[in-house]
């Protein structure tokens, strides 16, 4: 197909992701989102194993493929382009993804597009909450960034140096034998505490770091087994340090619009501080629904669909995944 049909028209676009322990399939046309299906691996203990989680993507991809199509009420023929993204994310699974989606793009001979995950993030929140361009705060079990648009790029304004505050979350959880994932649980166990146990607030510079936040936490159950409280004390440091972070970002860069996104998104309490914080800079609070906030395949679709309008195009050899692919290395050509 010659490159003006496929701008000129209802393009529609497949994308696949499959960074970690998600696999998902999204399908738009223009801004339309045609479906959002994913299934998510759960380990059977421990962390994520990359192995397994990509093998879980490689059993899935099929079903999930197909209820794409049929919720979307679309046929493969009709795809135009496929994306997926190519990173970053765990080598296993960012591979099978890759493989798969380059079989698709070449059975049906359409462009194909690897597109970096966090970037699907911020754009997916802009389009399902109609900000325009927000300060966004990108919490996950795999990434925690602070992210805004400067002179034609993704800028990381802050992030953390070592583990992300999900996988801070999940951790702790595992910890101390709460089921996976960790986040919701603790949200309800911090409901019942009724007292504040100091852990360490660690914030360097616009940076932050969350493992000795899990060390302190975990030690302080060992000694106390005062869970709630623990849930509750974990939260608050965890959440104060991401919300001043989020605060100086926003008076630096001047923004008028808060994006919060990622799986740990749907936390209430995270939300009322990003909230407050927010009201006092004169900025709009926006939260990604929880479907579009987790990850997900439309908003690889998403912004491919994009990248596609505004002329990128990938050969096959510019499909190889990157595993640590940076929001801050994307030519943002769509903006
Ligand atoms: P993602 O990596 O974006 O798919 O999101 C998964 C992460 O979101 C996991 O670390 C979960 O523990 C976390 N999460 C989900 N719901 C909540 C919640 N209500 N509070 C805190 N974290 C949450
Ligand atoms: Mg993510």
């Amino acid at each position: 197909m010659s490159d003006t049909k496929l701008v000129n028209r209802l393009t529609i676009c497949l994308g696949v992701e499959g960074t970690a322990h998600t696999i998902g399939v999204g399908i738009v046309s223009g801004s339309k989102i045609l479906a959002n299906v994913s299934r998510t691996y759960v380990p059977t203990k421990g962390g994520i194993h990359p192995r397994e989680a990509a093998r879980f993507h490689a059993d899935k991809l099929k079903i999930v493929l197909e209820e794409a199509l049929q919720k979307s009420n679309i046929n493969l023929k009709q795809i135009d382009v496929i994306a997926f993204s190519i990173g970053p994310g765990l080598g296993p699974c960012l591979r099978t993804v890759a493989t798969a989606a380059r079989a698709l793009a070449m059975r049906l001979e359409v462009p194909i597009l690897g597109v970096n995950h966090c970037v699907g993030h911020v754009e997916i929140g802009r389009l399902t909450t109609g900000a325009q361009d927000p300060l966004t705060l990108y919490v996950s079990g795999g990434n925690t960034q602070v992210i805004a648009f400067e002179s034609g790029r993704y800028r990381i304004f802050g992030e953390t140096l070592d583990i992300a505050v999900g996988n801070c979350l999940d951790r702790f959880a595992r910890e101390v034998g709460l089921p996976h994932p960790g986040g919701p649980q603790i949200e309800k166990l911090a409901a019942q505490a009724n007292e504040y146990i100091s852990l360490p607030y660690s914030v360097k510079g616009m940076d932050l770091a969350f493992s000795g936040l899990l060390t302190a936490a975990s030690k302080e159950y060992y000694k106390t087994k005062k869970l709630p409280e623990i849930c509750y004390s974990l939260q608050e440091t965890a959440f104060a340090m991401l919300t001043e972070v989020t605060e100086r970002a926003l008076a630096h860069t001047g923004k008028s619009e808060v994006l919060l996104t990622g799986g740990v998104a749907a936390n209430k309490r995270l939300q009322g501080m990003l909230r407050l914080m927010s009201e006092e800079h004169n900025a709009n609070f926006l939260v990604v629904p929880f479907e579009y906030a987790m990850d997900n395949g439309t908003m690889i679709s998403w912004l491919g669909l994009l990248m596609l309008q505004h002329g990128v195009r990938h050969t096959i050899e510019e499909t190889a995944v990157r595993q640590r692919f940076r929001t801050d290395e994307v030519d943002v050509v769509w903006r």
